[in-house]
Protein backbone atom coordinates (compact mmCIF):
# COMPACT_ATOMS: atom_id res chain seq x y z
CA UNK A 1 0.00 0.00 0.00
CA UNK A 2 1.77 3.40 -0.94
CA UNK A 3 2.50 5.39 2.29
CA UNK A 4 0.46 8.83 2.66
CA UNK A 5 3.74 11.18 3.44
CA UNK A 6 2.06 13.78 4.40
CA UNK A 7 -0.81 12.70 6.59
CA UNK A 8 1.95 10.64 8.07
CA UNK A 9 4.47 13.68 8.99
CA UNK A 10 1.91 15.44 9.94
CA UNK A 11 1.17 12.90 12.61
CA UNK A 12 4.53 11.90 13.50
CA UNK A 13 5.16 15.67 14.14
CA UNK A 14 1.79 15.99 16.21
CA UNK A 15 2.94 13.15 18.81
CA UNK A 16 6.50 14.71 18.73
CA UNK A 17 4.91 17.47 19.76
CA UNK A 18 2.96 16.42 22.44
CA UNK A 19 6.31 14.08 23.59
CA UNK A 20 8.38 17.82 24.29
CA UNK A 21 10.50 16.50 27.37
CA UNK A 22 9.15 19.66 29.34
CA UNK A 23 6.09 18.23 28.87
CA UNK A 24 7.41 15.16 31.37
CA UNK A 25 6.38 11.96 30.29
CA UNK A 26 7.46 10.54 33.90
CA UNK A 27 4.68 8.21 35.29
CA UNK A 28 3.30 7.56 31.95
CA UNK A 29 3.62 3.67 31.18
CA UNK A 30 6.81 2.68 31.92
CA UNK A 31 8.36 6.18 31.57
CA UNK A 32 10.30 7.10 34.96
CA UNK A 33 12.48 10.44 36.00
CA UNK A 34 14.76 8.40 38.25
CA UNK A 35 16.37 4.98 37.10
CA UNK A 36 16.07 3.63 40.93
CA UNK A 37 12.22 4.08 40.12
CA UNK A 38 11.85 2.81 36.88
CA UNK A 39 13.60 -0.28 38.14
CA UNK A 40 11.31 -0.79 40.93
CA UNK A 41 8.45 -0.38 38.84
CA UNK A 42 9.68 -3.30 36.93
CA UNK A 43 10.15 -5.28 39.39
CA UNK A 44 6.78 -4.97 40.67
CA UNK A 45 5.70 -6.09 36.95
CA UNK A 46 7.37 -9.16 37.37
CA UNK A 47 5.89 -10.43 40.29
CA UNK A 48 2.78 -10.44 38.12
CA UNK A 49 4.38 -11.90 35.28
CA UNK A 50 6.34 -14.68 37.13
CA UNK A 51 3.03 -16.06 38.12
CA UNK A 52 0.91 -15.56 34.67
CA UNK A 53 0.48 -18.38 32.42
CA UNK A 54 2.07 -18.98 29.18
CA UNK A 55 -0.87 -18.74 27.35
CA UNK A 56 -1.54 -14.92 29.36
CA UNK A 57 1.96 -13.88 28.06
CA UNK A 58 1.28 -15.14 24.73
CA UNK A 59 -1.80 -12.94 24.79
CA UNK A 60 0.04 -9.69 25.47
CA UNK A 61 2.71 -10.91 22.52
CA UNK A 62 -0.05 -11.19 20.00
CA UNK A 63 -1.17 -7.79 20.68
CA UNK A 64 2.39 -6.46 20.59
CA UNK A 65 2.26 -7.47 17.20
CA UNK A 66 -1.02 -6.11 15.99
CA UNK A 67 -0.21 -2.76 17.56
CA UNK A 68 3.63 -2.69 15.95
CA UNK A 69 2.10 -3.74 12.52
CA UNK A 70 -0.61 -0.45 13.50
CA UNK A 71 2.03 1.66 13.78
CA UNK A 72 4.78 0.49 11.53
CA UNK A 73 4.95 4.26 9.46
CA UNK A 74 4.55 6.59 12.24
CA UNK A 75 7.51 4.78 14.28
CA UNK A 76 9.40 4.38 10.99
CA UNK A 77 9.03 7.97 10.52
CA UNK A 78 9.81 8.74 14.07
CA UNK A 79 13.07 7.36 14.32
CA UNK A 80 14.31 9.13 11.11
CA UNK A 81 12.83 12.06 12.19
CA UNK A 82 14.90 11.92 15.62
CA UNK A 83 17.56 10.22 14.64
CA UNK A 84 18.16 11.82 11.44
CA UNK A 85 19.46 7.76 10.21
CA UNK A 86 17.82 5.55 7.97
CA UNK A 87 15.27 4.78 5.57
CA UNK A 88 11.55 5.30 6.36
CA UNK A 89 10.46 2.99 3.68
CA UNK A 90 12.87 -0.05 4.88
CA UNK A 91 12.53 0.99 9.14
CA UNK A 92 8.54 -0.05 8.13
CA UNK A 93 9.17 -3.37 6.40
CA UNK A 94 11.87 -3.71 9.74
CA UNK A 95 9.05 -3.02 11.93
CA UNK A 96 6.65 -5.63 10.54
CA UNK A 97 9.01 -8.26 10.28
CA UNK A 98 9.75 -7.56 14.03
CA UNK A 99 6.22 -8.08 14.72
CA UNK A 100 5.43 -11.33 12.01
CA UNK A 101 8.56 -13.52 13.05
CA UNK A 102 9.80 -12.47 16.82
CA UNK A 103 9.22 -15.94 18.06
CA UNK A 104 7.23 -16.17 21.37
CA UNK A 105 6.90 -18.56 24.22
CA UNK A 106 6.96 -20.99 21.74
CA UNK A 107 10.79 -20.64 21.83
CA UNK A 108 11.31 -21.56 25.73
CA UNK A 109 11.80 -25.43 25.71
CA UNK A 110 12.30 -27.83 28.02
CA UNK A 111 14.77 -30.93 28.28
CA UNK A 112 13.34 -34.32 29.96
CA UNK A 113 15.20 -37.88 31.19
CA UNK A 114 12.75 -40.32 32.77
CA UNK A 115 14.27 -43.85 33.80
CA UNK A 116 13.87 -45.70 36.97
CA UNK A 117 15.24 -43.58 39.29
CA UNK A 118 12.03 -40.70 38.67
CA UNK A 119 12.06 -37.79 36.23
CA UNK A 120 14.24 -34.68 35.79
CA UNK A 121 13.04 -31.72 34.07
CA UNK A 122 15.54 -28.76 32.40
CA UNK A 123 13.32 -26.14 32.49
CA UNK A 124 14.00 -22.75 30.78
CA UNK A 125 13.21 -19.77 33.15
CA UNK A 126 13.36 -16.20 33.78
CA UNK A 127 16.53 -13.90 35.46
CA UNK A 128 13.70 -11.74 36.57
CA UNK A 129 14.42 -7.85 35.85
CA UNK A 130 16.80 -7.46 33.09
CA UNK A 131 18.74 -4.33 32.07
CA UNK A 132 18.93 -3.22 28.46
CA UNK A 133 21.44 -0.60 26.60
CA UNK A 134 19.91 -0.09 23.21
CA UNK A 135 21.50 1.95 20.01
CA UNK A 136 20.34 4.51 17.77
CA UNK A 137 20.85 2.51 15.39
CA UNK A 138 18.06 0.52 14.94
CA UNK A 139 15.54 2.10 18.32
CA UNK A 140 12.10 0.81 17.81
CA UNK A 141 12.92 -2.57 16.66
CA UNK A 142 15.38 -3.63 19.74
CA UNK A 143 12.84 -2.30 21.90
CA UNK A 144 10.34 -4.65 20.63
CA UNK A 145 12.88 -7.72 19.77
CA UNK A 146 13.80 -7.37 23.45
CA UNK A 147 10.50 -6.76 25.14
CA UNK A 148 8.70 -9.28 23.70
CA UNK A 149 11.56 -12.26 24.00
CA UNK A 150 12.49 -10.72 27.25
CA UNK A 151 8.38 -11.29 28.43
CA UNK A 152 8.31 -14.28 26.04
CA UNK A 153 10.65 -15.96 28.52
CA UNK A 154 8.79 -14.36 32.08
CA UNK A 155 10.78 -11.01 32.27
CA UNK A 156 10.34 -7.68 32.17
CA UNK A 157 12.58 -5.23 31.41
CA UNK A 158 14.28 -1.58 32.45
CA UNK A 159 15.70 0.34 28.86
CA UNK A 160 18.57 2.75 29.03
CA UNK A 161 18.46 3.99 25.46
CA UNK A 162 20.38 6.20 23.42
CA UNK A 163 20.06 9.61 24.18
CA UNK A 164 19.38 10.24 20.39
CA UNK A 165 16.54 8.11 20.40
CA UNK A 166 14.86 8.65 23.16
CA UNK A 167 11.70 10.17 22.28
CA UNK A 168 11.11 7.16 19.89
CA UNK A 169 11.96 5.21 22.53
CA UNK A 170 9.56 6.57 25.05
CA UNK A 171 6.86 6.01 22.18
CA UNK A 172 7.61 1.88 21.51
CA UNK A 173 7.70 1.51 25.35
CA UNK A 174 4.37 3.37 26.07
CA UNK A 175 3.10 0.80 23.28
CA UNK A 176 4.30 -2.34 24.86
CA UNK A 177 3.02 -1.19 28.30
CA UNK A 178 -0.57 -0.61 26.60
CA UNK A 179 -0.11 -4.42 24.83
CA UNK A 180 0.01 -5.44 28.22
CA UNK A 181 -2.76 -3.60 29.61
CA UNK A 182 -4.81 -4.55 27.14
CA UNK A 183 -4.38 -8.73 27.40
CA UNK A 184 -4.93 -7.54 31.30
CA UNK A 185 -1.42 -7.71 32.20
CA UNK A 186 0.82 -5.56 34.57
CA UNK A 187 1.87 -1.52 33.08
CA UNK A 188 5.95 -1.08 33.36
CA UNK A 189 6.34 -4.27 32.08
CA UNK A 190 9.13 -2.44 30.45
CA UNK A 191 10.55 0.64 31.67
CA UNK A 192 13.27 3.51 31.02
CA UNK A 193 13.75 7.01 32.33
CA UNK A 194 12.67 10.52 30.41
CA UNK A 195 16.45 11.17 30.29
CA UNK A 196 18.68 8.53 29.56
CA UNK A 197 22.64 9.32 30.60
CA UNK A 198 25.67 7.18 31.50
CA UNK A 199 24.78 7.90 35.06
CA UNK A 200 21.53 6.30 34.65
CA UNK A 201 23.03 3.72 32.65
CA UNK A 202 25.81 3.17 36.17
CA UNK A 203 22.65 3.03 38.22
CA UNK A 204 20.89 0.34 36.17
CA UNK A 205 24.33 -1.85 35.87
CA UNK A 206 24.87 -2.12 39.44
CA UNK A 207 21.64 -2.43 40.86
CA UNK A 208 21.08 -5.86 42.74
CA UNK A 209 17.76 -6.19 41.43
CA UNK A 210 19.16 -6.78 38.07
CA UNK A 211 20.86 -9.92 37.16
CA UNK A 212 21.30 -9.90 33.95
CA UNK A 213 22.20 -7.18 31.12
CA UNK A 214 22.36 -7.00 27.52
CA UNK A 215 24.18 -4.13 25.81
CA UNK A 216 23.36 -3.69 22.07
CA UNK A 217 26.12 -1.17 20.13
CA UNK A 218 29.61 -0.39 19.71
CA UNK A 219 32.47 -1.75 21.41
CA UNK A 220 32.42 0.56 24.51
CA UNK A 221 29.15 -0.73 26.15
CA UNK A 222 29.59 -3.99 25.51
CA UNK A 223 32.76 -3.64 27.54
CA UNK A 224 30.97 -1.79 30.52
CA UNK A 225 28.26 -4.75 30.74
CA UNK A 226 30.52 -7.13 30.73
CA UNK A 227 33.00 -5.99 33.42
CA UNK A 228 30.40 -5.00 35.63
CA UNK A 229 30.46 -8.20 37.53
CA UNK A 230 27.06 -9.89 36.33
CA UNK A 231 26.14 -11.87 33.52
CA UNK A 232 26.04 -10.28 30.54
CA UNK A 233 25.26 -10.24 26.65
CA UNK A 234 26.86 -8.48 24.55
CA UNK A 235 25.75 -7.96 20.87
CA UNK A 236 28.88 -5.36 19.50
CA UNK A 237 29.94 -3.98 16.46
CA UNK A 238 31.17 -5.71 13.39
CA UNK A 239 32.39 -4.68 9.84
CA UNK A 240 31.04 -7.43 7.59
CA UNK A 241 33.14 -8.29 4.28
CA UNK A 242 31.07 -9.69 1.35
CA UNK A 243 33.68 -11.85 -0.35
CA UNK A 244 33.20 -12.59 -3.99
CA UNK A 245 34.90 -15.26 -6.14
CA UNK A 246 35.17 -16.62 -9.97
CA UNK A 247 32.67 -19.24 -9.30
CA UNK A 248 29.92 -17.05 -8.32
CA UNK A 249 26.89 -15.57 -10.23
CA UNK A 250 28.61 -12.21 -10.77
CA UNK A 251 25.69 -10.25 -11.60
CA UNK A 252 23.32 -11.41 -8.76
CA UNK A 253 26.55 -11.08 -6.50
CA UNK A 254 26.16 -7.40 -7.21
CA UNK A 255 22.43 -6.86 -6.88
CA UNK A 256 22.81 -8.78 -3.52
CA UNK A 257 25.36 -6.80 -2.32
CA UNK A 258 24.04 -3.28 -2.80
CA UNK A 259 20.62 -4.41 -1.82
CA UNK A 260 21.66 -5.51 1.43
CA UNK A 261 24.52 -2.40 1.57
CA UNK A 262 21.98 -0.10 1.26
CA UNK A 263 18.93 -1.50 3.00
CA UNK A 264 17.97 1.48 6.32
CA UNK A 265 21.18 3.19 4.35
CA UNK A 266 23.57 0.80 5.78
CA UNK A 267 22.67 0.87 9.40
CA UNK A 268 21.89 -2.50 10.47
CA UNK A 269 25.53 -4.13 11.93
CA UNK A 270 25.17 -7.45 9.48
CA UNK A 271 25.63 -5.13 6.78
CA UNK A 272 27.65 -5.31 3.90
CA UNK A 273 30.14 -2.63 4.72
CA UNK A 274 33.25 -4.17 2.19
CA UNK A 275 33.51 -6.03 -0.71
CA UNK A 276 36.68 -8.75 -1.00
CA UNK A 277 36.58 -9.63 -4.91
CA UNK A 278 39.01 -12.06 -6.72
CA UNK A 279 40.74 -9.73 -9.45
CA UNK A 280 39.38 -11.95 -11.72
CA UNK A 281 35.66 -11.05 -11.75
CA UNK A 282 36.18 -7.06 -9.71
CA UNK A 283 35.44 -5.12 -12.99
CA UNK A 284 32.93 -6.97 -14.31
CA UNK A 285 31.27 -6.97 -10.59
CA UNK A 286 31.71 -3.38 -10.15
CA UNK A 287 30.30 -2.71 -13.78
CA UNK A 288 27.21 -4.29 -12.63
CA UNK A 289 26.75 -2.46 -9.71
CA UNK A 290 27.59 1.24 -11.61
CA UNK A 291 25.47 0.08 -14.66
CA UNK A 292 22.66 -2.16 -12.83
CA UNK A 293 22.25 -0.95 -9.06
CA UNK A 294 22.39 2.87 -9.12
CA UNK A 295 26.12 2.93 -7.96
CA UNK A 296 28.39 5.94 -8.46
CA UNK A 297 31.69 5.26 -9.06
CA UNK A 298 33.93 7.77 -6.51
CA UNK A 299 36.92 9.46 -8.15
CA UNK A 300 40.49 9.79 -5.55
CA UNK A 301 38.90 13.22 -5.09
CA UNK A 302 35.96 12.58 -3.93
CA UNK A 303 37.03 9.37 -1.54
CA UNK A 304 39.19 11.75 -0.13
CA UNK A 305 36.41 14.42 0.53
CA UNK A 306 34.26 11.72 1.67
CA UNK A 307 37.03 10.60 4.19
CA UNK A 308 37.64 14.26 5.51
CA UNK A 309 33.70 14.67 5.90
CA UNK A 310 32.84 11.48 7.42
CA UNK A 311 34.85 10.93 9.92
CA UNK A 312 37.54 13.06 11.66
CA UNK A 313 41.47 12.78 12.26
CA UNK A 314 41.23 10.07 15.13
CA UNK A 315 38.70 7.96 12.83
CA UNK A 316 36.03 9.05 15.23
CA UNK A 317 32.12 8.98 12.70
CA UNK A 318 30.62 12.30 12.11
CA UNK A 319 27.33 11.44 13.23
CA UNK A 320 25.74 13.52 10.80
CA UNK A 321 26.68 11.03 7.84
CA UNK A 322 25.88 7.69 9.59
CA UNK A 323 22.60 6.23 8.05
CA UNK A 324 22.68 8.65 5.42
CA UNK A 325 21.69 8.24 1.91
CA UNK A 326 23.49 7.92 -0.76
CA UNK A 327 22.62 11.32 -2.64
CA UNK A 328 23.36 13.41 0.74
CA UNK A 329 26.87 11.95 1.13
CA UNK A 330 27.44 13.08 -2.31
CA UNK A 331 26.25 16.67 -1.94
CA UNK A 332 27.81 16.44 1.18
CA UNK A 333 31.13 16.80 -0.55
CA UNK A 334 29.74 18.95 -3.40
CA UNK A 335 28.68 16.30 -6.17
CA UNK A 336 24.70 17.20 -7.02
CA UNK A 337 24.10 15.92 -10.28
CA UNK A 338 23.46 12.43 -9.70
CA UNK A 339 20.53 10.64 -10.74
CA UNK A 340 17.91 10.59 -7.89
CA UNK A 341 17.99 6.98 -7.74
CA UNK A 342 22.18 6.90 -7.30
CA UNK A 343 21.75 3.93 -4.15
CA UNK A 344 25.30 3.43 -3.72
CA UNK A 345 28.58 4.81 -3.15
CA UNK A 346 31.55 2.41 -4.87
CA UNK A 347 35.29 2.49 -5.53
CA UNK A 348 38.71 0.33 -5.55
CA UNK A 349 41.00 0.56 -2.95
CA UNK A 350 43.56 -1.18 -0.76
CA UNK A 351 42.05 -2.93 2.91
CA UNK A 352 44.02 0.26 4.53
CA UNK A 353 41.34 2.81 3.31
CA UNK A 354 39.67 4.35 6.29
CA UNK A 355 36.47 3.75 4.39
CA UNK A 356 37.09 0.07 3.91
CA UNK A 357 38.38 -0.65 7.40
CA UNK A 358 36.05 1.45 9.30
CA UNK A 359 32.47 0.45 10.07
CA UNK A 360 30.92 3.57 8.37
CA UNK A 361 27.22 2.70 8.28
CA UNK A 362 26.68 4.36 5.54
CA UNK A 363 25.89 3.35 1.55
CA UNK A 364 29.69 3.71 0.96
CA UNK A 365 31.15 0.37 -0.26
CA UNK A 366 35.20 -0.20 -0.58
CA UNK A 367 35.92 -3.10 -3.05
CA UNK A 368 39.13 -4.42 -2.32
CA UNK A 369 41.19 -6.65 -4.92
CA UNK A 370 42.49 -9.97 -4.20
CA UNK A 371 44.73 -12.16 -6.13
CA UNK A 372 42.90 -15.25 -5.81
CA UNK A 373 40.17 -17.25 -3.35
CA UNK A 374 42.86 -17.85 -0.73
CA UNK A 375 43.94 -13.77 -0.64
CA UNK A 376 40.25 -12.67 -0.53
CA UNK A 377 39.96 -14.54 2.61
CA UNK A 378 42.98 -13.85 4.27
CA UNK A 379 41.82 -10.04 3.83
CA UNK A 380 38.27 -10.46 4.67
CA UNK A 381 39.56 -11.82 7.94
CA UNK A 382 41.99 -9.14 8.57
CA UNK A 383 39.01 -6.35 7.67
CA UNK A 384 36.21 -8.29 10.07
CA UNK A 385 38.88 -6.85 13.12
CA UNK A 386 37.92 -10.28 15.45
CA UNK A 387 34.50 -8.79 16.06
CA UNK A 388 33.09 -12.59 14.76
CA UNK A 389 29.70 -10.89 14.01
CA UNK A 390 28.39 -11.01 10.13
CA UNK A 391 30.73 -12.29 6.88
CA UNK A 392 28.90 -12.88 3.78
CA UNK A 393 30.19 -15.17 0.10
CA UNK A 394 29.26 -15.30 -3.37
CA UNK A 395 30.70 -18.62 -4.67
CA UNK A 396 29.46 -21.68 -5.65
CA UNK A 397 32.36 -23.57 -4.34
CA UNK A 398 31.10 -25.61 -1.27
CA UNK A 399 35.04 -25.94 -0.21
CA UNK A 400 35.36 -22.96 -0.23
CA UNK A 401 32.11 -21.66 1.43
CA UNK A 402 32.76 -24.08 4.31
CA UNK A 403 37.00 -22.98 4.44
CA UNK A 404 35.72 -19.29 4.70
CA UNK A 405 32.93 -20.16 7.16
CA UNK A 406 34.96 -21.95 9.36
CA UNK A 407 37.81 -18.89 9.45
CA UNK A 408 35.90 -16.22 9.55
CA UNK A 409 33.66 -17.43 12.86
CA UNK A 410 30.91 -15.17 13.01
CA UNK A 411 27.73 -15.46 14.29
CA UNK A 412 26.39 -14.74 10.83
CA UNK A 413 27.03 -15.87 7.34
CA UNK A 414 24.96 -15.56 4.61
CA UNK A 415 25.86 -17.45 0.94
CA UNK A 416 25.04 -16.55 -2.30
CA UNK A 417 22.03 -13.99 -0.97
CA UNK A 418 21.72 -9.99 0.86
CA UNK A 419 23.00 -10.08 4.59
CA UNK A 420 19.29 -9.08 5.47
CA UNK A 421 18.40 -12.97 4.75
CA UNK A 422 19.99 -13.76 7.84
CA UNK A 423 17.63 -11.47 9.93
CA UNK A 424 14.46 -13.80 7.78
CA UNK A 425 14.08 -11.46 5.23
CA UNK A 426 14.20 -13.51 1.98
CA UNK A 427 16.18 -16.13 4.19
CA UNK A 428 14.54 -18.78 6.62
CA UNK A 429 14.58 -18.10 10.37
CA UNK A 430 13.53 -15.29 13.08
CA UNK A 431 14.53 -11.47 13.24
CA UNK A 432 15.89 -9.90 15.92
CA UNK A 433 18.43 -6.47 16.33
CA UNK A 434 20.53 -7.94 19.50
CA UNK A 435 23.00 -10.21 17.53
CA UNK A 436 25.23 -11.56 20.80
CA UNK A 437 27.94 -11.78 18.77
CA UNK A 438 30.42 -10.76 21.05
CA UNK A 439 29.27 -13.33 24.05
CA UNK A 440 28.53 -16.05 22.32
CA UNK A 441 24.29 -16.38 21.75
CA UNK A 442 24.41 -14.93 18.53
CA UNK A 443 20.83 -14.08 17.22
CA UNK A 444 18.62 -13.55 20.53
CA UNK A 445 15.04 -14.32 21.17
CA UNK A 446 13.09 -15.45 23.91
CA UNK A 447 15.62 -18.19 24.76
CA UNK A 448 18.68 -16.30 25.23
CA UNK A 449 16.69 -14.33 28.33
CA UNK A 450 16.09 -17.79 30.38
CA UNK A 451 18.29 -19.40 32.92
CA UNK A 452 18.12 -23.13 32.83
CA UNK A 453 16.50 -25.23 36.10
CA UNK A 454 16.88 -28.43 36.69
CA UNK A 455 13.72 -30.22 38.25
CA UNK A 456 14.14 -33.83 39.95
CA UNK A 457 11.82 -36.01 40.92
CA UNK A 458 12.40 -38.93 42.68
CA UNK A 459 12.10 -42.34 42.01
CA UNK A 460 8.16 -41.47 40.45
CA UNK A 461 6.70 -40.31 37.36
CA UNK A 462 8.21 -42.48 35.35
CA UNK A 463 5.61 -44.63 33.23
CA UNK A 464 7.80 -46.22 30.63
P1 LIG B 1 26.81 3.23 20.65
O1 LIG B 1 27.80 2.22 21.14
O2 LIG B 1 27.24 4.62 20.47
O3 LIG B 1 25.57 3.26 21.67
C1 LIG B 1 24.84 2.10 21.99
C2 LIG B 1 24.24 2.30 23.39
O4 LIG B 1 25.27 2.21 24.35
C3 LIG B 1 23.60 3.66 23.61
O5 LIG B 1 22.46 3.52 24.43
C4 LIG B 1 24.70 4.44 24.33
O6 LIG B 1 24.16 5.48 25.09
C5 LIG B 1 25.30 3.35 25.18
N1 LIG B 1 26.69 3.49 25.59
C6 LIG B 1 27.74 3.81 24.82
N2 LIG B 1 28.88 3.74 25.55
C7 LIG B 1 28.52 3.37 26.80
C8 LIG B 1 29.23 3.14 28.03
N3 LIG B 1 30.55 3.26 28.09
N4 LIG B 1 28.52 2.77 29.11
C9 LIG B 1 27.18 2.61 29.05
N5 LIG B 1 26.45 2.83 27.94
C10 LIG B 1 27.12 3.22 26.83
O7 LIG B 1 26.21 2.62 19.30
P2 LIG B 1 25.14 3.22 18.28
O8 LIG B 1 25.77 4.27 17.45
O9 LIG B 1 23.90 3.55 18.99
O10 LIG B 1 24.92 1.93 17.40
C11 LIG B 1 25.85 1.52 16.43
C12 LIG B 1 26.84 0.48 16.92
O11 LIG B 1 26.14 -0.59 17.55
C13 LIG B 1 27.61 -0.15 15.78
O12 LIG B 1 28.91 -0.43 16.19
C14 LIG B 1 26.82 -1.41 15.47
O13 LIG B 1 27.56 -2.43 14.86
C15 LIG B 1 26.41 -1.81 16.86
N6 LIG B 1 25.19 -2.61 16.84
C16 LIG B 1 25.29 -3.93 17.10
C17 LIG B 1 24.15 -4.71 17.07
C18 LIG B 1 24.21 -6.18 17.32
O14 LIG B 1 23.15 -6.79 17.39
N7 LIG B 1 25.37 -6.79 17.47
C19 LIG B 1 22.91 -4.13 16.79
C20 LIG B 1 22.85 -2.76 16.54
C21 LIG B 1 24.00 -2.00 16.58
Amino acid sequence: MPIDESMVKNIVQEVMAKMNISDSPAGKHGIFKEMNDAIEAAKKAEKVVRNMSLDQREQIISIMRRKIHESAEIMARMAVDETGMGNVGHKIMKNHLVANGVPGTEDIKTIAWSGDRGLTLVEEGPFGVIGAITPCTNPQETIFCNTMGMLAAGNTVVFNPHPQAVKTTIYAINMMNEASLEAGGPDNIATTVEVPTLETSAVMMHHPDIPLLVATGGPGVVKAVLSCGKRGIGAGAGNPPALVDETADIRKAAEDIVNGCTFDNNLPCIAEKEVIAVSSILDELMHYMVTEQGCYLASKEVQDALVRTVMDEKGKLNRKCVGRDAKTLLAMVGVTDEPEDTRCIIFEGPKEHPLITTELMMPILGIVRASDFDDALEKALWLEHGNRHSAHIHSHDVTRITKYAKAMDTAILVKNGPSYAALGFGGEGFPTFTIASRTGEGLTSAETFTKKRRCVMVDSLCIR
